[in-house]
């Protein structure tokens, strides 16, 4: 679909940190690993990974003695859970700032659910009484994700959730994007363009943020850009981590249908409607009308809607559009 050849386009693998034991290593505190098949196989074609195990990290060894989140949600500590004197919540911490610092070009991270490091979410917390409730984050987990705010991060039981999953692809794809533009050197012109391209991206997630993201560019004559960067940045991620509404995607296959009005023959436009529709209706999944607005696209090009991200954002042989 796009200028570029296919290759070449993610020629610029993301480098996606991970917790060590969903790669296969045997890290885990009972001496076993917890190996994702599709991370693993699937999506560890089109990036690279930097496996991480703050516990290992920290020294703890393997196998052994576990440790849990203690305290309240403002209050947490990482103990023992035969001897509550061992106290790594330090330790931790200070290896997740580090690491943060260590893997600042990182464009992803994927973390292993329910551990008391790793954890990014609704990892059991126990209180006084010894009683767990999922209402706490991981020690490493938190200490990177507010480090790196905008990185992209999700657990691995969520990602199996097509939707879940295809969001953070987009944004990892997304990031890496935007880390290039960068690390090339900011220009006005090249923020423009960015912006540009990721237009209909961007409205499938919010029409508002993409209007709030054009505001942040409208006048970059003698204005610090890498402070329009850092805002941009923070809003451009925001807005892709919202979930991309069917009704959003289809006003933006519209949108995109409307370049090839005078250029496909009335059954064309039927047909290409019609598969608009179906998806609308829920009967088809997104890759349908992507496929066929690609093939028109493909026989009539269009310089605009060719370097739409929107329309090949990610290797397309990862297959999520065909779930969503
Ligand atoms: S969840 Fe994190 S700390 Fe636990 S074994 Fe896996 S990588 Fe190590």
């Amino acid at each position: 679909m796009q200028t570029e050849d296919t290759a070449m386009r993610y020629a610029e693998r993301p480098l996606i940190g991970i917790s060590s034991c969903l790669l296969g290593q045997k890290v885990r505190y009972d001496g076993t690993a917890k190996r994702d098949p599709w991370l693993v196989e699937h999506f560890g074609r089109h990036v690279d990974f930097e496996p991480v195990c703050p516990e290992m990290a920290i020294g703890l060894g393997t196998p052994r003695p576990p440790i849990r989140l203690v305290g309240t949600p403002e209050a947490i500590r990482v103990v023992g859970v035969e001897d509550p004197a061992v106290d790594v919540t330090g330790a931790l911490e200070d290896f997740a700032f580090n690491t943060a610092g260590r893997l600042g070009g990182i464009s992803g991270y994927v973390f292993m659910s329910k551990s008391p490091s790793c954890g990014m979410e609704r990892v059991k917390l126990y209180n006084a009484k010894g009683h767990g409730e999922k209402k706490g984050v991981g020690v490493y987990a938190r200490v990177l994700m507010q480090s790196l705010p905008n990185l992209p991060c999700e657990e691995e039981g969520r990602l199996n959730d097509p939707m879940l999953r295809e969001n953070f692809v987009n944004r990892v794809f997304a990031f890496r994007r935007w880390q290039s533009l960068r690390a090339a050197g900011l220009e006005p012109k090249s923020l423009i363009d960015f912006h540009a391209r990721h237009k209909y991206m961007v409205m499938t997630h919010s029409q508002a943020a993409y209007q709030r993201l054009g505001r942040l560019l409208s006048n970059l004559k003698g204005v610090d850009l890498e402070q329009v960067a850092d805002a941009y940045e923070a809003e451009f991620m925001t807005a892709l981590k919202r979930r991309a509404g069917r009704k959003r995607h289809v006003n933006a296959l519209q949108h995109i249908q409307g370049y090839l009005k005078d250029r496909i023959d009335g059954d064309d436009k039927r047909e290409l409607a019609e598969s608009i529709e179906a998806y609308r209706r829920e009967e088809v999944p997104l890759v349908v009308p992507m496929k066929l607005l690609r093939h028109y696209f493909r026989r009539n090009p269009d310089h605009y809607i060719d370097r739409q991200w929107y329309l090949d954002p990610y290797p397309e042989s990862l297959g999520l559009r065909n779930a969503i």
